[in-house]
């Protein structure tokens, strides 16, 4: 290592929405500028609206980290007004439970355009980064299409099922009913987007933030060559748990987790993920204080694992939380 360039460390993330948006805060407050982090995003969550390209995740990390982002309700942009979602309603269009602000409008026709023009979204969130210049790498996990989808019960169906998109799942049924299937239409054939396999393998610590284990985190992992190359690249991976007390600190994991047969926990959680030493993905893994119990089963798993104040309730609180995580997994 002779130049200055060569000798920044580099961190590969692998992110759903606002909980690893709040994570990256906390990271590049700590590591500063000089540090070069990839954040692999969720697109999972994905789908078309009026005719426009909808990826919530990769919008959620480019606002929060750009400054763009309403902080109270937590997606969507700042200083936002709602002129054409009244407009629409006032259509009575479908869907009507979800609603784009008008200033974020403007990001979807950018995305919407390019991406008709030919462009992939790895290329097009590239562009859109450029006028938020986010801080990091901001990777769409795939180019392809993946869309995740619930099963819910509808006793009017001749199956006594239903499928719903995530999304309708999440923003119109409030996660309120059992999700009876978690299916991930298109992630069986999705490949990386280009640079993903390639950051993961040339980090020197792979992140996985507090994000959702089910429908981001996992659905990271599903693409082909994502596992893989955690598995058998250099860095270690270390994990916070999204988990605090038996209970998600926010959105619908316990619900996700409980459909895939996983103890809502946070060592349940880690053990879904297991330990790189055993065929999992993870080296070690952070657990709230209110957790330290379960300290001694994750290290019995063969993870390495700590207990430490786990909510992101400011970025300082988040920083020390991103300390910890790389320290656990140190030299
Ligand atoms: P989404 O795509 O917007 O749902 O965001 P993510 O998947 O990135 O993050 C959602 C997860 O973040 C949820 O499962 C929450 O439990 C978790 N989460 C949110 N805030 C906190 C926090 O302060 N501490 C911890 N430990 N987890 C959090
Ligand atoms: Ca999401």
């Amino acid at each position: 290592m002779t130049t200055a360039g060569s000798a920044r460390r580099r961190y590969a993330v692998l992110s759903g929405g606002y909980g690893g948006a709040r994570f990256l805060q906390g990271l590049l407050h700590l590591l500063g500028p000089d540090a070069e982090v990839t954040v692999v995003a969720n697109t999972a969550d994905d789908m078309w609206v009026h005719g426009l390209k909808v990826c919530p995740d990769l919008d959620t990390v480019m606002y929060t980290l750009g400054g763009g982002l309403d902080t109270e309700r937590g997606w969507g942009r700042r200083d936002e007004s709602w002129l054409i979602k009244e407009e629409l309603a006032a259509y009575q269009v479908e869907p009507t439970w979800f609603g784009l602000g008008d200033r974020d409008v403007a990001t979807h026709l950018v995305r919407t355009q390019m991406l008709e023009a030919g462009y992939p979204l790895s290329a097009v969130t590239d562009a859109l980064c450029r006028r938020w210049d986010p801080g990091v790498r901001l990777l769409p996990m795939s180019d392809d299409r993946v869309e995740t989808h619930i099963a819910v019960d509808d006793p009017q169906s001749p199956s006594g099922r239903r499928v719903v998109h995530f999304q309708e799942y999440w923003v119109r049924l409030r996660a309120a009913v059992p999700a009876r299937a978690v299916v991930v239409v298109g992630l069986d054939r999705a490949t990386p987007a280009p640079g993903v396999v390639e950051a993961i393998r040339a980090a020197d610590v792979v992140l996985l933030p507090p994000s959702n284990p089910v429908v981001s985190i996992g659905t990271v992992l599903g693409v082909s060559g994502v596992r893989e190359a955690l598995r058998e690249g250099p860095a270690p991976v270390v994990g916070l748990s999204p988990i605090v007390a038996g209970r998600h600190v926010r959105g619908m994991a316990a619900q996700l987790l409980t459909t895939l047969g996983v103890d809502v926990s946070a060592a349940g959680v880690a053990e879904h993920y297991g330990a790189r030493s055993r065929g999992g993905v993870l080296d070690g893994w952070l657990v709230d204080t209110a957790d330290v119990g379960s300290v001694a089963r994750l290290e019995e798993a063969g993870i390495r694992s700590a207990a430490v104040p786990l909510m992101m309730t400011g970025v300082e609180e988040t920083a020390a939380m991103a300390r910890a995580a790389l320290e656990l997994v140190g030299p």
